[in-house]
């Protein structure tokens, strides 16, 4: 398919979800206001538009297959994988680790696991950026004191040691041999290549590809790093059998304990469980369904009985003893970093997620899924947050169409306006500051588009495929 059919097919699928969020939000707020009898009937009219809505999501997701498309998209993607993969290990091995440039992390951010991967995603992509080796320092590691080769592979066989003739903190120069990173909030100067930007070389491919090419991009890096050791390859099978994992299975992740009315606003059970039945009422439209189950992984352990007295036709997977070792007072030893990489493993292996992109657990999960499938970026539901990378520079947003402000809560916009995003209101609205006007304020999301950056990133010439 070319890139003006693929992203005019993904504009159909997001603006159709745009519709039913904003008819979905207002109906909503008529019950809420309504007397008895047009409760119902905004009720009956709720339940016929959501599955006008649920067939022309279907409709369109078949346009992504026909005509050889689906083929075309998992050669592609593996292509690209296949390529980007190559140019890690080569970057990650180099001949002649005395003399090789390097680029050195300290896994030990004072955060969790999912912010600690970001930390190591970000480090990469500024080694593959500058075409340094990655050294990570992981000795004395909060999760797991022997270090990052306790669990997952190392990320080079045959460079390891920060050693060098000169070191430098970054930026450093071109020709110093080692170079430390700080964290991404502290990095200065701060280079073009850090997220959501992607290479320049890879960009109208992954443009074609993906809709979220960014998630893409992660997704490799984390593919790369967490290939697993092999006693923890055989503990996820073990677990798998354990409780059964078996698809067809939504995952949930439901954050609570420390993140709530700190980070992130409390969300009830049930408001992620609707989400879970709507993904089951549209596989239903395709495929006979044996059995609705949820993966669940919390740090909130009371959440696995609420959830099975409260959704009795559910099967409910998961184990109550992992999230009773993630529960805030025992969060960093081996065994929570066995449950955590245990959870985000069965989430990232769900058909579709539902969890709050507030949360790094979260954000990672969909991040690995993406590595597992061509395009994975329409398979989740944040209730919460848009995407978005720790450090990254803006998200932006192009007008597509333009608006005149509807109140003094919306902006205007005219055609080719960009706009730094905010967040999506998923009520038809979203939330950014004009970069013309400076004006900040809502505007419908289904009249502008995503825009795309890229930066130049090192291109690996000699290593292709
Ligand atoms: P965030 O705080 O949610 O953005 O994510 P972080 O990964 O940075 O920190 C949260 C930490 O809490 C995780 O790394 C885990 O140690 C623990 N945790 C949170 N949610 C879960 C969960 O669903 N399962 C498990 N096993 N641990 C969790």
């Amino acid at each position: 398919p070319s890139e003006e059919y693929e992203l005019s097919r993904r504009r159909i699928f997001s603006n159709t979800k745009e519709l039913w969020y904003y008819v979905n939000s207002e109906l909503q707020s008529l019950v809420k206001e309504g007397d008895g009898v047009k409760v119902e009937h905004i009720s009956k009219i709720k339940d016929i538009v959501g599955e006008h809505y649920r067939s022309l999501l279907k409709d369109i997701t078949s346009l992504a297959d026909v005509d050889g498309h689906a083929v075309w998209r998992q050669q592609e993607s593996e292509n690209l994988s296949n390529l980007v993969q190559k140019r890690l290990k080569h970057l990650q091995n180099p001949s002649d680790c005395a003399k090789a440039r390097k680029l050195v992390c300290d896994l030990n951010k004072g955060c969790g696991y999912g912010c600690q991967l970001h930390h190591v995603v970000y480090c990469f992509i500024v080694a593959y950026a500058t075409e340094r080796t990655l050294i990570l320092r992981s000795k004395g590691w909060r999760y797991s004191k022997g270090g990052w080769q306790d669990v997952f592979l190392p990320l080079s066989d045959t460079c390891l040691l920060p050693n060098g003739e000169t070191t430098n903190r970054w930026p450093g120069h071109r020709n110093t041999q080692v170079i430390t990173l700080p964290i991404i909030d502290s990095i200065n100067p701060r280079p073009p290549f850090l997220p959501l930007a992607l290479p320049e070389d890879l960009a109208p491919r992954l443009n074609v590809l993906h809709g979220d090419p960014v998630v893409w991009w992660i997704g490799q890096f984390l593919k790369y790093m967490l290939r697993p050791q092999p006693a923890t390859s055989n503990k996820l099978d073990e677990y798998a059998k354990k409780v059964k994992f078996q698809k067809p299975i939504v995952g949930v992740h439901i954050r609570r304990t420390d993140k709530v009315g700190t980070e992130a606003a409390f969300h009830k059970l049930d408001e992620y469980m609707i989400h879970v039945e709507q993904y089951y009422k549209y596989k239903e439209l395709t495929d006979k369904v044996d059995k609705k189950r949820v993966y669940l992984a919390t740090d909130e352990p009371k959440l696995f009985s609420e959830a099975k007295r409260k959704y009795p036709e559910y099967e409910i997977v998961g184990d109550e003893d992992i999230s009773k070792t993630a529960s805030i007072s025992k969060r960093y030893s081996d065994q929570s970093l066995s449950g955590i990489i245990t959870d985000i493993h069965f989430l990232s292996l769900s058909d579709y997620l539902v969890c709050t992109f507030s949360s790094q657990v979260c954000r990672v999960a969909y991040e690995i899924m993406n590595s597992l499938h061509p395009d994975a970026s329409t398979l989740y539901t944040s209730l919460d947050d848009i995407y978005y990378y720790g450090g990254q520079k803006r998200r932006l947003h192009i007008a597509v169409l333009p608006h005149e402000a509807n109140g003094p809560h919306e902006m205007n916009l005219l055609v080719g306006d960009e706009i730094a995003v905010a967040g999506n209101h998923w009520d038809g609205y979203s939330k950014g500051t004009n970069l013309r006007t400076k004006e900040s304020g809502l505007y419908p999301t289904f009249k502008v588009s995503p825009k795309i950056e890229t930066a130049p990133f090192a291109s690996y010439p000699d290593v292709t495929l």
